[in-house]
């Protein structure tokens, strides 16, 4: 066997050193070393003579094994696994042999790159065996290469160079063994975060690991063997480690095992909500205003639908194989994503996922399901079940707790191999717990009239507290804690101060019963008052528009009394479809809202999507700062076709003197000149000759630094504050340990609005449509600093004008600079409702 071995150019093409390809499982090395290759051809070829080992069997990736055993994935582009095998034909086989430069698969190059999120073509040594890697060839990155030209070379093991590395199953690792006894201090268990770390000490020393007790012994790659043992603190186990570094192991293993654990990590200053919760009460911060007492619904979304039984056998433990390496590709996109955010915690849990997902046992237990006929995707339901009942009955609240974590893997694979199901009945007048949900669910569940909604996770000003909003259903989220009460006990919850609950006396019953009914009858009183405009005590008339989804909601919002439709989100048109909607279904949704406005006017917000709002036909890259990327008005450089549709179905609509256009996350003016000029050409080929308004949303900093600028030549500002005070403060707004922090009225945001309204004066109007528009304290201070216009959800419209009515914004303004002097947005909250607060000299 030779010594050396080249690998060679799979293709023509553009050198890019792997940590510059823009997907951190390849980037950081998770893989393995290697190169890419940018390509300019169409045909992948073997880098190397090899036998065909596994082809991926949506055909975008090749492994091949080289005589010495060096395994090597050819990757076509990046995640061109979603492409389903479109544009790509498989010109090989497992268990093929290949000479170097034969091809392994041709591409449409258009089809993958329009498609794909990059053609870049990761060549990576997934399986070095001892080979290590002596010339690499980043120093040509950048630069041009002819396929088979060479751009690595490894060299052989230098103990063994004319003998094949082994494989462990050939011959164990019988080097050194170590034994060790230890008694278990985890006051926990060996529950899962410790199985994960001890299955990361055998691989990172590259050694066999065993733990034994009561006779069992538990090959540490298990995660589900580990913490089948069922030990708990005080119990004694024997470790065994065979391998070089077997010594080393052990002692870490020791030290993890014999230590106290660090706690579990608690909620940080950072994630106390804001209310003081009481006894027999949970705390969260309030998404969505309102009183409600109803029976509590735990909320699991329902699993895949998967076919019961299976294939044969072959083909469905294929299936399982590949469903398990997707799910792992996008864990390990999470994984480096949250590790390169520093959020620790969240990367232990995914590391724990990984863990699972590689366990042998796991897999095994699904493997056995199928030999006896299932499909894949029950043979892993099943295996799961059994795991999850395993861990319940276990006793150890640690690890039961864990069954949240094992249904999630389970949800996700079966995802790959079955369709979505529909949505589990809700009882009416139920307030459903849940750990999370998406937009999507939370519009289902709105249909079947639940009370309201609290959520472990989430954020004041993510698009599912904005979808509650605009719905009046009450919501807390960023909880923090699991909520443990039994399926259908009475529980009040105050979404006012911020407070859940469960099982309350009587007292408290009678109580919260009679404030529901007076604020209903505050209620239907300013909504009387609705339909006549909001006039503060000082004389300024404050527009109060709506923020809607649709055409429904424009319905409400007129009836509610809304002077107008402030912001149409019309990304949620666009989402939970299989394709983007057409021109005409998209003219007939923006119509409605018109028509039900009645010629008041109605803000048409182009497509705002990337960061938190993805579409399943719109792959964009996957970056480490998604919200600092691709989104809103960027999208259209690369996806003009999408920004062509909507103009066209927004020019076709009447009357255009009630429309406006705005454009979201605009950072200069250019990018409105360029969209004006883009909306001129087509409104004179359509032969439209009268545009409608264009104004521009100032959502970054610049654009409120720059305000003066952007609005002499937009016909209006509207300040979208809730992703204005993600960016002022950098803090991610869907993030809920920040949730607490994140607030509007923090100095640098208010001076910041009032930097717009100072630029705009003279030039154009401004209104806010953020979530601050409805905060009962921060729209005051908006008004104080001049703005014209509110835009809230349908169902505050009256509450917010009635409570315009009250204020004197001159009086209010003139504590203003003051405030804008103050440390933090609490303090100003603080002093905001004192002012308010007191009472009002005549
Ligand atoms: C905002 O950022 O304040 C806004 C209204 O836009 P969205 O919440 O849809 O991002
Ligand atoms: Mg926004």
């Amino acid at each position: 066997m030779a010594s050396s071995l080249d690998i060679k150019a799979p293709v023509d093409g553009v050198l890019v050193a792997l940590d510059a390809v823009p997907d951190p499982v390849f980037a950081g090395g998770t893989l393995g070393e290697g190169l890419a290759i940018d390509p300019l051809g169409n045909t992948l070829h073997a880098p190397c003579d090899g036998e065909i080992v596994h082809c991926a069997r949506t055909a975008h990736a090749v492994t091949l094994r080289s005589t010495g055993g060096v395994e090597l994935l050819v990757h076509l582009g990046l995640d061109t696994v979603n492409l389903d095998g479109a544009g790509i034909e498989l010109l090989v086989e497992a268990g093929q042999w290949v000479e170097a430069g034969e091809p392994l698969l041709r591409f449409d190059a258009d089809q993958v790159a329009q498609q794909a999120m990059s053609l870049i073509t990761p060549l990576i040594i997934a399986e070095p065996s001892g080979w290590r890697l002596t010339s690499l060839d980043t120093q040509k990155s950048g630069e041009t290469v002819r396929q088979g030209e060479v751009i690595m070379r490894l060299e052989a093991p230098a103990a063994s160079p004319n003998v094949a590395p082994e494989s462990d199953e050939a011959s164990p690792r019988q080097t050194q063994e170590v034994t060790r006894d230890v008694i278990l201090a985890l006051a926990a268990g060996l529950h899962a975060r410790p199985a994960a770390r001890l299955r990361a000490i055998a691989h990172e020393q590259d050694v066999d690991l065993e733990l034994v007790h009561d006779e069992t012994h538990v090959d540490a790659r298990s995660l589900s063997r580990l913490m089948n043992m069922g030990l708990v603190e005080g119990d004694r186990v024997t470790l065994i480690a065979r391998g070089e570094c077997a010594t080393t192991a052990l002692d870490a293993a020791e030290r993890l095992l014999s230590e106290a654990e660090a706690d579990e990590p608690v909620a940080s200053a950072a994630e106390v909500p804001t209310a003081e919760a009481g006894a027999g009460q949970l705390a969260g911060l309030v998404a969505s205003q309102g009183l409600v007492v109803g029976p509590l619904h735990h909320y699991v979304a329902a699993l895949p639908t998967v076919p019961q039984a299976g294939d044969d056998p072959a083909h469905e433990r294929a299936a399982l194989g590949e469903a398990l390496e997707k799910v792992g590709h996008s864990l390990k996109t999470a994984l480096a994503q949250a590790k390169r955010g520093a959020r620790s915690s969240e990367a232990e849990i995914l590391e724990a996922h990984l863990a699972w997902l590689d366990d042998p046992a796991l897999r095994e237990a699904a493997e056995g399901y199928i030999d006896s006929g299932r499909s894949a995707g029950q043979a892993w339901k099943e295996a799961l079940d059994d795991e999850a009942a395993r861990l319940q009955a276990t006793g150890n609240k640690l690890l039961a707790a864990r069954v949240a974590d094992l249904r999630d893997l389970q949800r996700q694979v079966m995802a790959c191999l079955g369709t979505a199901s529909s949505m589990p009945q809700v009882p009416a007048g139920a307030i459903v717990i849940a750990d999370d949900l998406t937009p999507s669910e939370l519009t289902a569940l709105a249909a079947q009239r639940l009370a309201g909604i609290c959520l472990v996770a989430g954020g004041t000003t993510s698009h599912v507290a904005i979808l509650a909003r605009a719905r009046g259903l009450p919501c807390l989220v960023a909880m923090g804690t699991v909520l443990e009460s039994a399926e259908g006990d009475m529980a009040i919850l105050d979404a006012e101060r911020g407070l859940l609950e469960p099982q309350p006396d009587s007292a408290s019953l009678e109580t919260m019963r009679k404030r529901i009914a007076e604020s209903e009858r505050a209620r239907d009183a300013d909504r009387e008052s609705a339909k006549q405009p909001a006039t503060t005590r000082d004389g300024r008339t404050i527009e109060v528009c709506a923020n809607v989804a649709g055409g429904a909601e424009a319905t409400l919002a007129a009836q509610d009394g809304a002077d107008g439709i402030g912001l149409l989100r019309s990304e949620f048109l666009f989402l939970d479809r299989e394709s983007a909607p057409s021109v005409d279904e998209q003219r007939g949704e923006y119509q409605a809202a018109l028509d039900a406005l009645g010629g008041k006017p109605v803000v048409v917000r182009t497509l705002d999507i990337g960061a938190d709002k993805q579409l399943s036909y719109l792959p964009l890259p996957s970056v480490a700062n998604p919200a600092l990327g691709v989104r809103g008005i960027r999208l259209w450089a690369s996806h003009a076709e999408l920004l062509e549709s909507q103009l066209r179905a927004l020019l076709a609509l009447q009357p255009l003197d009630a429309l406006r256009i705005m454009l979201p996350m605009v950072s200069g003016v250019g990018e409105l000149r360029a969209l004006r000029q883009r909306l001129e050409t087509l409104a004179g080929e359509l032969g439209v000759s009268r545009l409608p308004q264009l104004g521009v949303m100032i959502e970054v900093p610049s654009a409120a630094l720059c305000a003066a600028s952007l609005a002499a030549e937009a016909d209006f500002l509207s300040v979208g504050t809730n992703d204005l005070t993600q960016y002022t403060l950098a803090m991610d707004r869907e993030d809920p340990g920040l949730a607490a922090q994140l607030d509007v009225l923090h100095p640098a945001v208010l001076r910041l609005i009032k930097t717009t309204v100072e630029g705009a004066a003279g030039r154009c109007p401004v209104g806010v449509c953020g979530a601050a528009a409805s905060d009962p304290l921060a729209l005051a201070v908006l008004v104080a600093l001049g703005v014209d216009e509110l835009s809230v959800e349908p169902s505050r419209v009256p509450a917010v004008k009635a409570s315009l009515r009250e204020l004197d914004a001159g009086a209010l303004a003139e504590q203003l600079s003051a405030w804008l002097d103050l440390d933090d947005g609490a303090t100003v909250r603080e002093r905001l409702k004192s002012w308010l607060e007191a009472p009002v000299v005549a």
